[in-house]
Parts: structure tokens; C-alpha cells; sequence
């Protein structure tokens, strides 16, 4: 395929016009220049086809002074939108949620938000995709709860795309970057999809934290179980745990799981999750991952295994300080950035855990993020 003709205006792809190998030949080199030195690095694991796995896309709407509307990212350090009707990593579906509903802004005559003003009424639409249910959410980003004409506007929308299976207004009134507000209404079915991975049932909903290359999530998950060792004797700590999804694969196979959060309406569909997939042995707590440590250890609590899943900026030196203290035998660290990686390696192995493997997963092709599943042990 040709590089995307898009690649300059948007900005989003940054290996856009290298070949899939030498994109995962970069890839791979950064993470042994990073890591290598802690352990064992191996052959990062790509996708067969790298196309299109983007199962979440966002975008920006716009009328240019000629009345046509644009769809699409921001030019970087502004709120331009650049019109970017093609993506080769977005899902198609998704895609054609956003082209239909830029068609039908103007007959049904919604104003877009401006960013610099605070005028208008459309600032983002965020559309979802199951992977193993033909189930779309489309999220509008309003800025306010009232969308003229709303039925109507559901009706001609799943008229192009009738996998829609709900449509949410998310309510952002504020001056912010933050793409959703807190308040969402549901204006057609469910409010939220379901997804399935390894074998388990997951329900999301709009504001919740969900991976969005499903395929390669899938793989990593296990990954994450190997070197986890879960067995059925086992009590283990998933930490930043999401909606659950982690903890609820590691729950089939161990004693206890407890699962930890910030994001509250992630926690509340980690705790339906588990209800649904029927998991009685699992408990989640709705707080800062390093604060539920601190207590936890200070309480001397114990624990067999801990799987980290932090965001980009990585742990902090009071978690891992306090993950030491409860001397888990194992721990598997999935990691989306390997510079906060490599920082948060250098403590482990500095304080009692050795690294006994890392594999990287190429989750996000033809940009430069990378995606690393890292074994470590407890030293005798
Ligand atoms: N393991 C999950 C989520 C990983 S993304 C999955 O695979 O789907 C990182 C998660 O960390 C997000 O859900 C985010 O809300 C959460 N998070 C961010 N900062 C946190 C903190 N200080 N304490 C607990 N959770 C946090």
C-alpha cells in the first residue's frame, strides 16, 4: 500500500512510508537500546495485517468559511481540524460513522464547537467497535445535553451504518483539551458494547479505558499470564487494572484477585464484568494505584503476584517501593512506553527482582508507540 497521502497534514502516523519489516526493525532496535540491558529482549511480535486495527477513532468537526465541513485530528499545538475523510489504521466502520455524520451536520443543521470561542454545539464524536460483536457506539461530544431533532439524527445515522447498536451525548461544557465531559445520556440503546476477550465477556462504556487494538491485546493478555505463573493457590494484585479485563483472565486460574482503579466508571463496569463472566473470587477498589499500595503494605499484606498495566507516564518509586515490600514472587509489568519502562526497571532490579524476559508487541503500527509484556523475579 502507498504511504497515506494524509501523512503530513495529520501527523498521527509517524513510520508512515516505511515498510511493515522496517517499521518492526525500528521498533526493535529501540526497545534492546532500551532494555537489553535488564534482560532478555525478544522478537517483537507484529500483526499480519497492520491495516485498519484501530477499533476506537475520534474526530474534531469544523465549517471552513465556505460552509464545508471538515472531520478529523487537530493540527498539532492548534484547534485547526484537518479534514481527514481516508485512515489506513482506523477501522473502516468507525470511519464511516464519522463520513456520515459529517454529511448529516448540515442538513440537520448542528453547529460545530469552536475550541478558541467556546461557541457551538458538536466538539467530538468518538465511535467504538467490538471486535467479536458487530456492536458500534457512537459518542457526540456536546456542549450541551440537547441535540435538536435527536431521533431523527439516530434514525438517518443508523440508516448508513445499522451495526450502531447505541448512541451517547457526553456532556463537556468546560474549556478544556479533554475530548469527554462527566455527564453521559443515552439516546439510543444500551449506552454501552460488549466486547469479547480471551474467552471472556466486556462491556464498555463510553468514558471507560479500553485497548484499542483488540487483535494484538489479545496476545499481550496472555503474555501477561505466562509470566504472571497464576495458579490456582495464588492471590494477585492487578494494578491499574482498567474495567477489569486483566485481572478478570488472570482470576480464572488464581485464588484472589484484587483489581485497582482511578477511573470510577471503569471500576464500574470491572465490577459488572465480573458479575457477567460469573467471577466470585475478584474485588476491585476504585483509587490510586500507588495510595491502595502504600496501605496495603503497611498492613503487611501480602501478595503471590502483581500485574501492572500503568499509562504512559509508567509507576511511581511509593508503588514499587510498596510492591517490593510485598514481595511478590512474580511480576508482570505491561508497559505502553519503554522509556518509563527502563526507569521503572532500573528500581526493580536495584531492589530484589530480576528481569527474566521482555516481549514486545508492535500494538499501534505505523506510529512510533510501542507495547512491552516484562517478566520479572524475585531474587533468592
Ligand atoms: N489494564 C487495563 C488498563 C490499562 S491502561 C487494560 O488493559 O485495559 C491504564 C489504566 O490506568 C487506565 O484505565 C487509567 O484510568 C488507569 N490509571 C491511570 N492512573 C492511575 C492511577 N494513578 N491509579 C490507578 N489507575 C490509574
Amino acid at each position: 500500500m502507498e504511504a497515506c497521502k494524509y501523512k503530513k497534514k495529520c501527523g498521527g502516523c509517524d513510520y508512515q512510508g516505511l515498510t511493515y519489516e522496517e517499521q518492526l526493525e525500528k521498533k526493535q532496535r529501540h526497545v534492546n537500546r532500551l532494555l537489553k540491558k535488564y534482560g532478555k529482549v525478544q522478537r517483537i511480535v507484529g500483526m499480519k495485517d497492520p491495516y485498519h486495527y484501530r477499533h476506537k477513532v475520534n474526530a474534531a468537526f469544523t465549517y471552513t468559511r465556505a460552509g464545508k465541513i471538515l472531520a478529523g485530528t487537530y493540527k498539532e499545538g492548534t484547534h485547526d481540524v484537518v479534514d481527514i475523510p481516508e485512515c489506513q489504521i482506523e477501522n473502516l466502520e468507525c470511519k464511516k460513522v464519522i463520513n456520515t455524520i459529517k454529511k448529516l451536520i448540515k442538513s440537520f443543521k448542528i453547529k460545530t464547537y469552536d475550541e478558541d470561542t467556546g461557541y457551538g454545539l458538536l466538539r467530538h464524536v468518538m465511535v467504538r467497535k467490538s471486535y467479536y460483536n458487530d456492536e458500534i457506539m457512537v459518542v457526540l461530544v456536546l456542549s450541551s445535553p440537547i441535540l435538536p431533532s435527536k431521533n431523527n439524527f439516530v434514525k438517518a445515522l443508523r440508516k448508513e451504518v445499522p451495526q450502531i447498536s447505541t448512541v451517547v451525548i457526553n456532556v463537556n461544557d468546560k474549556n478544556t483539551s479533554m475530548v469527554l465531559g462527566e455527564r453521559n445520556i443515552t439516546i439510543y440503546g444500551k449506552g454501552f458494547i460488549e466486547d469479547k476477550l480471551c474467552g471472556l465477556t466486556f462491556r464498555i462504556s463510553p468514558s471507560s479505558f479500553y485497548q484499542v487494538n483488540p487483535e494484538q491485546t489479545e496476545k499481550i493478555y496472555y503474555k501477561a499470564m505466562e509470566y504472571a505463573k497464576v495458579s490456582s493457590k495464588k492471590t494477585v494484585i492487578d494494578a491499574y487494572c482498567g474495567t477489569g479485563t486483566i485481572g478478570l483472565v488472570a482470576s480464572k486460574n488464581a485464588k484472589e484477585v484484587i483489581g485497582v482503579e482511578l477511573n470510577k466508571d471503569a471500576v464500574k463496569d470491572a465490577i459488572i464484568n465480573a458479575k457477567k463472566n460469573n467471577m466470585r473470587n475478584i474485588k476491585f477498589y476504585n483509587e490510586d494505584a500507588t495510595e491502595y499500595m502504600l496501605k496495603a503494605s503497611s498492613k503487611k499484606q501480602k501478595t503471590d503476584v502483581i500485574i501492572m498495566d500503568p499509562p504512559r507516564s509508567g509507576s511511581t518509586e511509593e508503588f514499587m517501593a510498596a510492591a517490593v515490600k510485598m514481595s511478590p514472587n512474580r511480576i508482570s509489568y505491561v508497559s505502553c512506553n519503554p522509556e518509563t519502562l527502563a526507569r521503572d526497571l532500573e528500581y526493580f532490579t536495584k531492589n530484589g527482582y530480576e528481569v527474566k524476559e521482555i516481549t514486545p508487541y508492535d500494538q499501534f503500527p505505523f506510529t512510533k508507540h510501542i507495547e512491552c509484556v516484562c517478566c520479572l523475579r524475585k531474587v533468592d
